[in-house]
This record gives structure tokens, C-alpha cells and sequence, in this order.
């Protein structure tokens, strides 16, 4: 089996595995990380705000500074 890698939105850290082929955030429309910018290593978790192999915080890339509370993409999952 591959490992799943994951696409994190640097704005809302929203993330999406990485075959549901996303390119940007669709709550606020920014480009969706696929690897760490800074060392390359692809995001291993949905839940990353800074990469694993170099401490590089994802959320720096967001253009508005603005920490809001972003409710997690955890709550409603239908199956
Ligand atoms: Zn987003
Ligand atoms: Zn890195």
C-alpha cells in the first residue's frame, strides 16, 4: 500500500488526502500545500501545522496573519 500524503491549507489548516486531487482550499481559496515548501517532505498528517522533517510552520505562508479559531474538519463525516 502507498502511504496517503495529504494537502494542508496553510490558511484554515484544512487538509484533504491527496488522491482527491484538490488543488486549492475550497472555504477561502488559497493553494493547498502538498509537501513542506522549506525541505520538501510531504505532509504525512491531515493534521500538520508544521513539517515533521524541518519545523517549518505552514501557517507563515498565510498571507493575512489573522489567527482565527478554525473549527476543525472533524465534525460531520458521513458514511
Ligand atoms: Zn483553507
Ligand atoms: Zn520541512
Amino acid at each position: 500500500m502507498k502511504p496517503t500524503h495529504f494537502l494542508l491549507c496553510p490558511t484554515c489548516s484544512r487538509s484533504v488526502p491527496a488522491h482527491t486531487q484538490e488543488n486549492f482550499c475550497p472555504n477561502d481559496g488559497a493553494k493547498l500545500l502538498e509537501a513542506c515548501p522549506s525541505c520538501a517532505q510531504p505532509i504525512l498528517t491531515p493534521f500538520a501545522r508544521f513539517c515533521a522533517g524541518c519545523g517549518f510552520e505552514f501557517a507563515s505562508l498565510n498571507p493575512t496573519p489573522h489567527h482565527t479559531h478554525p473549527q476543525g474538519p472533524t465534525a460531520q463525516e458521513p458514511s
